[in-house]
Order: C-alpha cells, then sequence, then structure tokens
C-alpha cells in the first residue's frame, strides 16, 4: 500500500510509535484475566478526565459508528422523540440513523458551513415537540467546525429534557468536551482521531439517565450498551475483550493526560491558527462561514476553482502529502487538513503547506 511521509487525513490519525508497541504487545487471552479488569478500569479512569465526566464510561470493541449506533438503539424505542440538530453530514446522518430505529425525528439543519449560533429555533422545538433526545455532533469533521455545546447543554437541563447525545468523536482529546458541565447524557468518543490510536475502539460517558432509559429499553445486540452496565461488577464482558485495543486506548488517553489536557487544547488552537492563516496566506478560502467556530482538529478548505480535486490530491500525493477530501455536498468541492492528536504538529503542518502552496502555484 502506498504511504506518504507527510500525513494529515482527518482520521485515522498517524499511531506515534509509544503507542503502537503497545497495541502490539502480545497480551494474556484478555477474557478472563483480572489484569484486563484493571486496565479496563484504569482507560475509564483516564478517559472521564478527558470527556470531563464522572460517569460511567463504557468501552467498546469498534469504531465510533458503533457507539453512535449503540447508543440510540439502547436508548430509543419505536415512536420516541428525537431532536436532531444538524450543522453538517454527521449530524443530518445521525437524525436518518435515529429514523431506523423507529424514532419520529425533528430535524433543525443549518446550513454545512455554519454551526450552533442562538438557541431559539431549538428552544421552541424543545418546547413543541418535547424530544425525549436531543443529538447533536460537537466537530463535524467534514466541515472543519466546532459547535458550542455549553448554551444547549443548560438550555436542555432547564427545559428537562431526558437525553443529550453529543458526537464527540473528533474533538475528545482535542478540545475540551466538558461533558457533565454541559449536561450531556450520551458524549461518544473513538480511538483514531485526537487519541491517536488505530480505528479500533468506542467509548461512550453514559449519565445515571441514560442508564436508567437503557434499562427500560433493554435492548440486546452487539452494540448494546446494557452489558457494559454490570461488566466490571459481575467481571462479564459481553464478547472477549480486545486487549490490545484498550491497551493502545488507555496509552493514547495517557499521553494526553502526562502532556496536561490543557497544554494539549492549546497545541491544537495553535496549530489550528496557523493553518488557517496559512491556507489564506496561500490565497485559498476557509470553508466555514465568518462567523462560524472553526475546529482546532480540522481544517476544511474550499478547493480553488480551475482544477478539480481529483487532480488537486494528485499533485498533493506527488508531494508526499495525503490530507482529506469531504462528503456528502462538500464532496469534490471540500479538502480538509486533520491536525489531531500526533498530527496537531506545527513543523507537520508548515511541510503540508509547502506542498501544498506548490500544488496551487499556477492556479491562485
Ligand atoms: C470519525 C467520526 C465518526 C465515526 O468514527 P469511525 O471510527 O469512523 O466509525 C463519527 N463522528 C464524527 C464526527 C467523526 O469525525
Amino acid at each position: 500500500m502506498q504511504t506518504y511521509p507527510i500525513s494529515m487525513t482527518p482520521g485515522p490519525v498517524k499511531v506515534p510509535p509509544e503507542i503502537l508497541a503497545v497495541w502490539q504487545t502480545d497480551f494474556g487471552s484478555g477474557d478472563l484475566e483480572t489484569e484486563y479488569l484493571e486496565l479496563y478500569n484504569r482507560t475509564e479512569t483516564n478517559l472521564q478526565a478527558i470527556l470531563g465526566t464522572k460517569n460511567k464510561v463504557t468501552i467498546h470493541t469498534g469504531e465510533g459508528m458503533l457507539g453512535l449506533w449503540g447508543a440510540l438503539k439502547s436508548c430509543l424505542l419505536p415512536g420516541d422523540r428525537v431532536l436532531s440538530i444538524s450543522t453538517g453530514v454527521f449530524g443530518s446522518g445521525i437524525g436518518e440513523m435515529a429514523k431506523t430505529v423507529g424514532a419520529e425525528v425533528r430535524l433543525i439543519e443549518l446550513p454545512f458551513n455554519q454551526t450552533l449560533n442562538g438557541l431559539e429555533a431549538v428552544d421552541r422545538a424543545i418546547r413543541e415537540f418535547k424530544p425525549k433526545m436531543i443529538t447533536v455532533v460537537h466537530c463535524e469533521t467534514p466541515s472543519g467546525t466546532l459547535n458550542p455545546i455549553h448554551e444547549l447543554g443548560a438550555l436542555k437541563h432547564s427545559l428537562g429534557v431526558p437525553l443529550l447525545y453529543v458526537d464527540a468523536v473528533a474533538s475528545a482529546g482535542g478540545a475540551p468536551v466538558d461533558a457533565d458541565a454541559c449536561h450531556i447524557d450520551l458524549c461518544l468518543g473513538g480511538s483514531q482521531k485526537a487519541l491517536s490510536v488505530p480505528p479500533s475502539m468506542t467509548f461512550v460517558s453514559v449519565s445515571d439517565a441514560a442508564w436508567e432509559i437503557i434499562q427500560q429499553v433493554n435492548y440486546a445486540g452487539y452494540d448494546a450498551f446494557l452489558p457494559f452496565y454490570t461488566a466490571q461488577k459481575n467481571f462479564y464482558f459481553p464478547y472477549t475483550p480486545y486487549w490490545h485495543g484498550t491497551a493502545a486506548l488507555n496509552a493514547g488517553a495517557e499521553l494526553l493526560l502526562k502532556e496536561g489536557l490543557q497544554n494539549a487544547y492549546a497545541r491544537h488552537e495553535a496549530v489550528a491558527q496557523a493553518c488557517r492563516a496559512g491556507i489564506e496566506e496561500l490565497g485559498l478560502e476557509l470553508f466555514p462561514a465568518p462567523g462560524a467556530v472553526s475546529s482546532p482538529t480540522v481544517t476544511a478548505v474550499n478547493v480553488p476553482q480551475g482544477i478539480p480535486w481529483p487532480e488537486l490530491d494528485a499533485r498533493l500525493r506527488a508531494g508526499g502529502l495525503v490530507v482529506g477530501g469531504s462528503y456528502g455536498p462538500m464532496a469534490g468541492k471540500v479538502f480538509r487538513l486533520g491536525h489531531m492528536g500526533s498530527q496537531a504538529d506545527l513543523n507537520l503542518l508548515e511541510q503540508a503547506l509547502g506542498v501544498i502552496r506548490g500544488a496551487v502555484k499556477d492556479i491562485v
């Protein structure tokens, strides 16, 4: 397979050697070893710090999508009302997913280059529609944006909405999530973004209110959350634990905690700012609209007029740089630099900007 010396894909990010070494360690069987339980508990504690929560954090084998689906299926019954806030591809997608679970979904949709700004429409919709769950995406990776969630959490709390579901897969570890301060009941994270771990694990903080609902719904399936309620107490996991994946996830979490979360957030912010400034200096245009909040973990850039995306992509690859395209309505029109986790690195960014400069010099 082709590899590129300058990797800035917005996930899976480059795995640092110290995490790779842990992942490749030959562990015991995992199944019935008390060391696995100790590792799971330690990982949970570290992830609680990263998500800003005292709630139980469940750790599942599987990618971020497993958590996104599992949380919906574990909490929703046919006919339940879900208010889905969408400012991008994942936001709309989660609304669609909730529909397939049988929920009645009301969508509040903003243009994909904007972020939540003012909550009048959400406030009105909560009062009229009385949802059981609100869903929102913290970092909309395909758009390079970050939705403010503190005020939304306060509104949800004051109006007594039972559940707030937040997709923080692409922000957790790279931007403060503050799950408890934001009254988040289901805060969803994944291994392959700012934690710099291979795409193998998903983790979710689950509030007491959510656990009550999960017990009522009693959903059974590979992605069910219910078995994790008692997994540690009874030392009985729903499937053979993925020891390597959990250990790597823990190593990724410990790396961030050792750096200090505030330092890690400042590093992401500094690289994101330098990225946006560098892109504009090259005469390129950022995708997020003025006034939208840009994500500290990923920058979305409009593909310039005069060069089709496949041609630009080929030029970047020829220069040793691999970035991300985008999805949905942005496909072919937007490309993205992922500066999350190990890739939030000013030196790496300088190299990437150098390749981009060479690739666009005859068109902008
Ligand atoms: C990457 C991502 C996911 C899905 O994670 P996978 O590991 O690809 O399943 C979900 N939501 C957001 C916002 C993401 O960026």
